[in-house]
Formats: C-alpha cells, structure tokens, sequence
C-alpha cells in the first residue's frame, strides 16, 4: 500500500503522534484526572483517512466516539526545539477526529492496558487539508468546531488547552526527533459523543477555513 500523504503538504504522513486530556473540561467530563505532563499516545497509520470519507463502525465495539481535534503536521525535522522556535517546523494546521472506541477503551484503562485498539481501527483518523501558518499566526486562538447532523456539539479555541501547542512541540521533541510527516492530534475539547450509522460529521478549523466532512456506515 501506498503510505497515505498529508492533503496540502503532499508528503507522506509519518507517525500520529496523540495527546490527551489536553483540556480540562474534556478531562472533567470522562472523570478523569488534569494531567501534569502530556498524555501521549499513537494512532496506526492505516487510521489515517480523508475529507469524504465514510467510517465502518467496529463490530468490536457498540459506543464509538467523536473526537474532534486540532491537528498539526510537522515539514522540519528537530529534537529538543524550543517553544519560541516550534513555528518553524510547523508545516501547517488542520483538523481532524480522533475517534476512539470507547468501551474498548474504558476497558484497558481498568486494565492498565494500552489503548492501541480503541483508537486504531481502519479509517479512524480522517484529516482535512491542511493550511501554512501565517506570518503572525497566533497558535493560542486556533478555533475547532465538530457538527454531529448539523447539529454544534464540540467547540473548542487552542487558548483552552492545558499544554499549548508550542509546549506539546517542545515536550515530544525532547523525547523523540520530530520529522517531515509526523502528525500531532492536541487533544479534544468537551462535547465528545458517540456515533451512530447514517450520522453526518463536519469539523471546522477557524470556521471554514478548512472543513472535514465524514459520514458513518
Ligand atoms: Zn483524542
């Protein structure tokens, strides 16, 4: 197979790289601890999928969630970079839904096992495209919107996360070399809610300035 490519950047993705619990109000709603350093996990690369695409549904699990998120792609490889500097490996900002099984999920958490299979079936990480940063972009006021049927049911703003994008940079890039192709998920906003078959997905970056749109099988 073909490595999928990141759809603005045309380069091949490389790891998907997760945070989280990256907001508090997300944490608080799953009744789970703030974390005090970044919860930090993978994805598959067979997860990765695009604007259109349409989910099957496990037949593992009957609670699969929506995590909308905003997602980073990284064009500049670098170890230990500096929060002031992260702007420069930074190939652009996209969104994306991180959806996670979640009671395969609440069961390796009681269990202390990994969570490689709530998060890793085919196609659960579909991606939009994915836009430069501006010259003054502001990483602390990116805006993220997920529509379930038309319906708003997550909103969130960078400005919200406990570990901003510039510190979770810096954090992964103390423990692994950050190359072109790596992908960051930051985490999801409260709001996060199970899907079902038919249901229509639309996640927004900074209100249309890019847009996924997903459906359910
Ligand atoms: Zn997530």
């Amino acid at each position: 197979m073909e490595k999928p490519l990141i759809p603005g950047l045309e380069i091949p993705v490389r790891n998907i790289y997760c945070i989280g619990r990256n907001y508090a109000s997300h944490a608080k709603e799953l009744g789970n601890r703030v974390p005090k350093i970044p919860l930090v996990f993978l994805k598959p690369l067979g997860t990765i999928s695009y604007d259109g695409a349409t989910i099957e549904l496990p037949k593992q699990s009957s609670d699969v969630h929506f995590e909308a998120e905003i997602v980073l792609a990284i064009n500049k490889s670098g170890k230990n970079i500096s929060p002031a500097s992260v702007e420069e490996h930074i190939g652009g900002v996209g969104v994306g839904i991180d959806f996670t099984a979640r009671d395969i999920q609440s069961i390796s958490k009681k269990q202390g096992q990994p969570w490689t299979i709530a998060k890793g079936f085919d196609n659960f990480a579909p991606i939009s495209s994915f836009t430069q940063l501006k010259q003054d972009q502001d990483l602390s006021d990116i805006d993220i919107k997920l529509f379930q049927n038309g319906f708003v049911k997550q909103h969130g703003n960078s400005s919200e996360m406990i570990f901003p994008i510039p510190n979770l940079i810096t954090f992964l890039s103390q423990l692994f070399t950050l190359q072109p192709g790596d992908l960051i998920f930051t985490g999801t906003p409260e709001g996060v809610g199970k899907v079902s078959s038919g249901d229509k997905l639309e996640v927004l970056l900074n209100n249309g300035e890019q847009s996924l749109n997903v459906t359910i099988a």
